[in-house]
């Protein structure tokens, strides 16, 4: 039989199964994503595509890029805009996806489940006063950002590409415009909650509860009162995801309810930052203007909106409202000693002790005040510890700091592990490169502003492995800022 020359392409690899569309319409609107007017790929994930079961090379050519850009859909999709609300800087509001579109969720080769958004894809019934579109810097500055939380083992949402749209977007100036593929566990909010108690029944609580706990807590069930287990689970994984941004210096700049993931995953990489120079008070954000989501005042935040959660859950935590309140009370007061276990355990590893003694938070506050006191860069501070001598240091040459170090010595010596070993240790929970702010910005300037997408992939790249010591070449990357360019400020970018 003579061949067709008209052959069927291999297919894309998309498998929906989207188990958020058969909930009550309550909880969204269907609507597609507005297409857009020259979609041109920018930055694509190769490895994230092939995790999500998608075959690479049919992404990238013109019919992949016109679904990453929300002008084609892909088979099985049923787009959404989600619902929800949240308190922003502590005042409570109505959002939802003012600018997303959730295409479905793909269940991996694995059989992970994995929300499938577009940002940046046009207006919604939740725009509000807004475009529906997102500027190219913003999109990529997520994408990097999120890829290099991934790469440094922090729960995250992921990046699968960005697309610039061909469209200018009205800023304070005009900007290129794109979209941005988000995939994440889900897209579960503490807002989606408050959503859901405020504008809805306590049966459409108990709905989305449920649906959480069999998608993202399924062993809760098992247990006495499942939506108390629940709340807990939900507590127990931020108070990890709290330490674990404390521990690489991030700030999340903007943990309003709605920027919290049921998940325990970092989403929303709005104005969020790596700290160079060890202050806990820093704040980058130039819409957080009392420090509210500054450094060390993230945990505290945390648990402030772990208690919005908490209120939305009443109804389903006991039949009476006192005996609900007090479960809450209970729940959250477990907060502050979960997050205080976990960053011991995570402060300890960062200076080698494997295992735990009395006076160890002590010596930690202790190393952490000389750090303020001189001003010492936080990520190279940490990373020289295990080093012989680090010149270029300042922490080094100090007196104080000089004395902290034989005591930490002594207390090393009492663990009697070999030094290599302490070191090694050492630099797998001290990364060496984190994407700092001034390199961050210069990659995305050249991107947006000159179209010139190298530096960015190449910073993608030296970030990818953040606890290898880079390259003699990659050392620039581990350097902190001049003081010219130095970066106090960052924005929504909205
Ligand atoms: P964010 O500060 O990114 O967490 O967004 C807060 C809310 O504003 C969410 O409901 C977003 O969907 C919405 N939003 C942000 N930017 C835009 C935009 N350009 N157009 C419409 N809605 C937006
Ligand atoms: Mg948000």
């Amino acid at each position: 039989m003579p061949l067709d020359n008209t052959t069927t392409p291999p297919p894309m690899g998309w498998k929906f199964d989207n188990s958020y569309a058969a909930l009550p319409e309550f909880f969204y609107r269907r609507l597609a994503p507005v297409p857009v007017r020259a979609p041109k790929l920018m930055i694509f994930n190769r490895a994230l595509a092939a995790e999500l079961g998608l075959d690479p090379e049919r992404l990238q050519s013109g019919e992949g890029v016109s679904i990453l850009a929300g002008n084609v859909l892909p088979t099985g999709a049923q787009p959404l805009a989600q619902a929800y609300a949240g308190h922003q800087f502590g005042h409570f509001t109505t959002l939802g996806d003012g600018r997303a579109i959730l295409l479905g969720e793909q269940i991996t080769p694995t059989g992970k489940r994995r929300d499938i958004q577009l940002k940046g894809s046009g207006r919604t019934p939740f725009s509000r006063q807004g475009d529906g579109r997102a500027a190219l810097g913003p999109m990529l500055r997520e994408y990097v950002i999120s890829e290099a939380m991934y790469a440094l083992g922090i729960p995250t949402t992921r990046s699968l590409a960005v697309v610039a749209s061909g469209e200018p977007v009205r800023r304070e100036t005009l900007l290129p415009g794109a979209v941005l593929t988000r995939v994440a566990a889900s897209h579960l909010r503490v807002g989606t909650f408050e959503y859901a108690a405020w504008q809805g029944t306590p049966e459409q609580v108990r709905m989305l509860a449920d649906y959480s706990i069999r998608r993202h807590y399924p062993e809760a069930a098992q247990q006495e009162n499942p939506y108390l287990a629940f709340f807990e689970a939900v507590m127990e994984r931020q108070a990890a995801l709290i330490v674990q941004w404390l521990l690489v210096g991030f700030i999340h700049g903007v943990m309003n309810t709605d920027n919290m993931a049921i998940s325990g995953e970092t989403i929303d990489y709005g104005p969020c930052a790596f700290m160079d120079i060890y202050n806990p008070a820093t704040v980058f954000s130039s819409i957080d203007q009392h420090g509210r989501y500054a450094f060390a005042n993230q945990a505290h935040i945390a648990q402030w909106n772990l208690a919005r959660f908490a209120e939305t859950l009443l109804p389903l935590f006991a039949d009476g409202q006192e005996k609900a309140i007090d479960l809450a009370h209970t729940a959250l007061k477990g907060f502050e000693d979960r997050f205080q276990a976990y960053w011991l355990k995570g402060m300890r590893a960062k200076l080698g002790l494997a295992d735990a003694q009395e006076g160890d938070a002590g010596l930690i506050e202790e190393l952490l005040k000389i750090m303020q006191r001189l001003g010492a860069d936080y990520t190279n501070s940490f990373r020289d510890l295990a080093r012989e001598a680090s010149p270029d240091n300042a922490l080094f040459q100090d007196g104080e700091f000089q004395s902290w170090q034989q005591r930490w010595q002594t207390r090393l010596d009492q663990q009697g592990k070999p030094l290599a070993e302490v070191r090694a240790s050492m630099d797998a929970h001290n990364p060496a490169v984190i994407p700092r702010n001034h390199r961050v910005e210069e990659a995305l300037a050249a991107a947006a502003e000159e179209e010139d997408i190298k530096p960015l992939e190449k910073l993608l790249g030296v970030l990818a492995t953040p606890y290898a010591e880079p390259t003699e070449a990659d050392q620039a990357y581990r350097q902190p800022p001049e003081p010219s360019n130095r970066v106090y400020q960052t924005f929504c970018g909205t």
